[in-house]
């Protein structure tokens, strides 16, 4: 009996169905983790970890806030004033974001906010 064999022909639904539903879920789940981080900083860079694997295996963008909170070059979960410093360059317009465990810097750009008139 091939029952539970194949999960596609068993369900009998087209896979950009269900896909949507396997988004909401990893977001879900990469926020509840790096909730989980800001109370256990011990095991903050485990969650780092684990939210860049569901991403990957979901393929689903992380969320641009818990991004800018990880560091792209070593992976650690970043904690303003103790392992990352936040800095502006008024010549090149970005955020820079230090990591202090690595060094690596992360440029994000910003516009001006348009005064409403
Ligand atoms: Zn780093």
């Amino acid at each position: 009996m091939l029952l539970f064999g194949s999960t596609k022909t068993f369900i009998n639904v087209p896979v950009f169905y269900y896909s949507k539903v396997i988004k909401k879920i990893a977001i879900e789940r990469m926020r509840i983790l790096y909730d989980f981080s800001r109370i256990e900083p011990v095991f903050a860079d485990r969650y780092a970890e684990l939210i860049r694997r569901i991403s990957a295996k979901s393929r689903t963008k992380i969320p641009l806030d818990i991004k800018r909170r990880i560091c792209k070059k070593c992976g650690h979960m970043l904690f303003p004033g103790k392992n990352m410093r936040a800095r502006t360059s008024k010549t090149m317009k970005t955020v820079n974001l230090t990591c202090l465990d690595c060094g690596n810097i992360m440029r994000f750009p910003y516009s001006r906010e348009k005064v409403k008139k």
